[in-house]
């Protein structure tokens, strides 16, 4: 459903990602962890077109997103990107909408939903992410997990083929995680295919088909968690699991 090659991009010198090589097939869950500063977020980012690439090719369900480090005219690049949700670890919610009305502008606006079709997709995904009372409640009366979890049902409103979480739950208090996780872990299990950044290593062992360690801007290995976690092959995830576990 991904497919990537020799993706490279850099910052003035910095070298940010050098020669990626990757694939993600449907309903998919692949984590991807690594030391501060690898890259992670910036791969992400050229997933959905957020950064340009430079060099390389992504293919997000068969169409070129990128070709030779050349992007999508725009117009191509937002349809394209209505197929990738991404979620933040800032929730980026409306602050002057409403939990309903924040999962309905984008439907309504790039699908063209209906004001009554967007509402009532809008109050199942509510009711998914276990937030069915909180439809008329707005963002800041909400706890972190709880935005998070809207946020999370507004980009599955635009329903993407693809869902990107970067440090999704990075920025909640620890008692908040679960609540979180407990939601993607239910759409992994919907079959929904997933590329999650994150730190946190049970979700990784539990629900992820593939672990990407990324260092450096480049993959230094990648496969099933247990063997990233049991058996490690390469030194520089052995150091990095240590720092984290
Ligand atoms: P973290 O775990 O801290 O989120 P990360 O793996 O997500 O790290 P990135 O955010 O992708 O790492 O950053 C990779 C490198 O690119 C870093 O050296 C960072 O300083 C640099 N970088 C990221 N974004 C920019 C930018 N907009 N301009 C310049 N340099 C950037
Ligand atoms: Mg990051």
């Amino acid at each position: 459903i991904i497919r990537i090659r020799n993706l490279g991009k850099r910052f003035g010198t910095n070298r940010v990602l050098n020669g990626i090589d990757f694939d993600v097939f449907p309903g998919q869950v692949v984590v991807i962890i690594g030391p501060s500063g690898s890259g992670k977020s910036t791969f992400l980012r050229c997933c959905n077109g957020l950064e340009q690439a430079e060099e390389g090719d992504i293919e997000i369900c068969g169409s070129a997103l990128v070709n030779q480090g050349k992007m999508l005219p725009d117009v191509e690049l937002n349809e394209l990107r209505k197929n990738v949700g991404m979620v933040f670890q800032s929730f980026n919610l409306f602050p002057h909408l409403s939990v309903l009305d924040n999962i309905c502008v984008a439907p309504q606006m790039l699908r063209n939903l209906k004001k009554t079709e967007a509402r009532a997709q809008a109050v199942k995904l509510l009711g998914k992410v276990g937030l069915a009372a909180k439809a008329e409640a707005m963002p800041n009366s909400l706890s972190g997990g709880q935005k998070q979890r809207v946020a999370i049902a507004r980009a599955l409103a635009m329903e993407p083929l693809v869902m990107l979480f970067d440090e999704p739950t990075s920025a909640l208090d620890p008692e908040l995680v679960g609540e979180v996780l407990r939601v993607m872990k239910i759409l992994a299990q919907d079959g929904m295919t997933m590329i999650v950044v994150t730190h946190e290593m049970a979700f990784a062992q539990e629900v992820a088909d593939v672990v990407v360690v990324m260092d450096g801007g480049v993959i230094i290995e990648a496969g099933p968690p247990a063997t990233i976690f049991g058996a490690p092959r390469e030194e520089r995830t052995k150091t990095f699991l240590q720092s984290v576990l």
